[in-house]
C-alpha cells in the first residue's frame, strides 16, 4: 500500500531529541497504541536516545484484546533495560503506576539534586496530549531554559525530583513494513487524505475474519463471512452506504468500518502479536536485501556497459 504522507517537524523532532539527551535524560518512554504495539513503535527512538532505559506504555488498553495486551507486555518486559504497562491516557489516575515505573528503571536519579529526567515520544495519535493533560493537570508547563534546549521543548515537573520533558513534533518511521502500513491507517494514526479506505478497509476484515470473527458478525448481524468484498458489502448495507437503484458505495462502506473500529464498536481488538510483528520484520528485512542487492547488481550491469561504449569509442579492442 502506498501511504502519501510526509511527516512534518520530523527534523526539529530529531534534533530535539538529540538536544534533550546531550543535556541529560533517564527515562525515555514511549506511548504504543494497544492495538498495534509493534506497529505504532520507532525503531529510531532507540537510535536517538542510545540505549537509555526504556518505558512501553501501552495507551489505548480499552480498545485493546486483553489477553494480547499481556503478550505484548511479557514481549517488551523481556528486553532489556525496558519496562511496559498499559494505561487508558484519559484514566484519572495512570500517574502512580508511570512514575513508579520510571523511578524503577533509574533507580539512582529522582531527588531534588539527581532530578529523574524522562522525555515522552509517540506517533500522531496515540494519546500523548490526552496522557499529558491527565498527568499534569493544572501545572503549567515550563518551556525550555536550558542552554541548547529548544524553545519548544515543554518541561512539566510531576513530582519533586521528576521532570517530564515533550519535544515538538512527532517522530515517524519509514513504513517499510506492508502490513504496518495498513493497521496504522486502520487505528487512526495517518491522515486519511493519505491512504485509499476501501483497501484499508479489505485488509481489516481479512485480520478481522482471521482472528476476530464472531465480533465481526455479531457487529453487523452477518450469518457467514464470505470474501472480504462481500463482507465490505454486507457491512455497507447494515450501514446505509447505498444509492439510489440500491448498490453499495464501497468507499461509504470502508469509511463506517474504519469508523466503527477506531471506536471500538467491534469489541477489543489487537490487530498483531509479538510473533506476526517478528515475522513481518524479519519479511521486510528480507526484502529490502534483495532489492539492495538488485540495485548492486544493476549498477554493476551498467558499469560493465559504460566501460565497454568507452573503449569501444575510443578505439580500444
Ligand atoms: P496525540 O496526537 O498523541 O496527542 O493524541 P491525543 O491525545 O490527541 O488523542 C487522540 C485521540 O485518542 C483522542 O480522540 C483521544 O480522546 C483518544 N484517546 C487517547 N487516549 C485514549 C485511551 O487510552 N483510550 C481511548 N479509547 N481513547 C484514547
Amino acid at each position: 500500500m502506498s501511504i502519501n504522507w510526509f511527516p512534518g517537524h520530523m527534523n526539529s523532532t530529531r534534533q530535539a531529541i538529540k538536544d534533550r539527551v546531550k543535556a541529560g535524560l533517564d527515562v525515555v518512554i514511549e506511548l504504543l497504541d494497544a492495538r498495534l504495539p509493534g506497529s505504532s513503535s520507532n525503531p529510531l527512538l532507540a537510535a536517538l536516545t542510545t540505549g537509555r532505559p526504556s518505558l512501553k506504555v501501552l495507551n489505548k488498553q480499552d480498545l485493546a484484546d486483553a489477553a494480547q495486551t499481556a503478550a505484548w507486555l511479557d514481549f517488551y518486559n523481556a528486553q532489556p533495560h525496558t519496562r511496559a504497562i498499559p494505561l487508558d491516557a484519559g484514566e484519572k489516575t495512570p500517574a502512580r503506576a508511570l512514575i513508579k515505573a520510571c523511578r524503577e528503571l533509574a533507580p539512582l536519579r529522582g531527588d531534588i539534586h539527581k532530578p529523574l529526567r524522562v522525555l515522552i515520544c509517540g506517533i500522531p495519535n496515540v494519546g500523548k496530549s490526552t496522557l499529558i493533560n491527565t498527568l499534569v493537570g493544572k501545572r503549567a508547563a515550563k518551556t525550555g531554559d536550558e542552554p541548547g534546549i529548544t524553545k519548544l521543548e515543554q518541561k512539566f515537573v510531576l513530582e519533586n525530583g521528576f521532570y517530564l520533558f515533550d519535544t515538538p513534533g512527532m517522530l515517524w518511521p519509514r513504513i517499510s513494513i506492508e502490513q504496518s502500513g495498513y493497521n496504522l491507517a486502520a487505528s487512526g494514526a495517518i491522515g486519511r487524505n493519505a491512504f485509499d479506505e476501501e483497501e484499508v478497509a479489505l485488509e481489516l476484515i481479512t485480520t478481522l475474519k482471521r482472528r476476530y470473527p464472531e465480533q465481526l458478525q455479531a457487529r453487523y448481524g452477518l450469518t457467514e463471512l464470505g470474501a472480504e468484498d462481500a463482507v465490505l458489502e454486507a457491512i455497507g448495507l447494515k450501514r446505509g452506504a447505498k444509492v439510489r437503484g440500491g448498490a453499495v458505495q464501497m468507499h461509504k462502506a470502508a469509511e463506517a468500518l474504519l469508523i466503527d473500529y477506531r471506536q471500538g464498536l467491534l469489541g477489543r481488538i489487537t490487530l498483531e502479536t509479538p510473533d506476526e510483528m517478528a515475522a513481518w520484520r524479519r519479511e521486510a528485512a528480507e526484502d529490502e536485501a534483495r532489492k539492495a542487492a538488485e540495485r548492486d547488481a544493476a549498477q554493476a550491469a551498467e558499469k560493465v556497459k559504460r566501460n565497454g561504449r568507452r573503449k569501444a569509442s575510443s578505439g580500444e579492442a
